[in-house]
């Protein structure tokens, strides 16, 4: 039978997600449960909007292939369906489109190391440096997803880094540092973003019924976004990737 993607949402001509403009599919599921989470409707799987081929979904990416430079994968936690990735992987190259994975790395290596060798590129989300930390933040630890950075360095693959700026959690000096320090350790790395944490649509939380965990931290200021960004440029391998 032939496989289908459980899939959330489509942007048509996204411009935030990987080089250029790009069609994104954002693919339903994530085992994840950031307490900064704006897309909850994302996480249950059997919750998906569509359920499409990778030949139905390219035929909505076929509509728009004069204005976009590639597409990305995204989610929720696009990697939990790494077969049809795969497939629709496949069906881009063969129209020469650059193809973008967005992920936090939380799906382990045997599961995506063929997906990750068949990406031109991947957006991998480092939730936090410190594993009791991610966990506090994620529900899980950061192994799985240094073993992917591991990866993309050993086959050579284009990373870009992103992680969210989140006062008391992410946005620590001491912390940044140490993040600094782990990124020099990595030349598949050629891009690096701190996103700040913001609080637009977590009213889906409530709306849903989840615990805000959050409600007492306020987004950082600009000040603060600079001076974090100004930490990880005092690592020279960093500072002209770093944004
Ligand atoms: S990885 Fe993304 S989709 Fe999953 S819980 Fe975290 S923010 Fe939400």
């Amino acid at each position: 039978m032939k496989i289908k993607g459980k899939i959330h949402s489509f942007e048509s001509l996204g411009a935030v997600d990987g080089p250029g403009l790009r069609f994104v599919v954002f693919m339903q599921g994530c085992p994840l449960r950031c307490l900064y989470c704006h897309n909850p409707d994302s996480w249950h799987i059997s919750d998906a909007r569509f359920q499409l081929t990778p030949e139905e979904v390219f035929e909505k990416i076929h509509g728009v292939l004069t204005f976009i430079e590639g597409v990305t994968i995204s989610g929720g936690e696009p990697l939990i369906q790494a077969d049809f990735c795969c497939e629709l992987i496949d069906i881009c190259h063969k129209y020469k489109l650059h193809v973008a994975i967005d992920t936090s790395g939380i799906v382990s290596l045997k599961k995506t190391k063929t997906v990750i060798e068949k990406a031109d590129m991947l957006i991998l989300d480092i939730k936090d440096v410190i594993n009791d930390d991610c966990k506090t933040l994620t529900g899980a630890g950061n192994e799985s997803c240094i073993a992917t950075l591991d990866f993309c360095k050993k086959i050579n693959k284009e990373v870009w880094i992103r992680q969210v700026l989140l006062p008391e959690y992410t946005m620590k000096d001491e912390k940044l540092k140490m993040l600094g320090t782990f990124l020099t350790n990595y030349s598949c790395i050629t891009k690096v973003e701190l996103l700040p944490y913001h609080t637009l649509g977590l009213e889906k939380r409530e709306e849903l019924g989840i615990e805000n965990k959050l409600s007492k931290t306020s987004p950082p200021t600009e000040q603060d976004v600079i001076h974090a960004i100004d930490i990880l440029k005092g690592f020279k391998k960093l500072e002209d990737i770093i944004s």
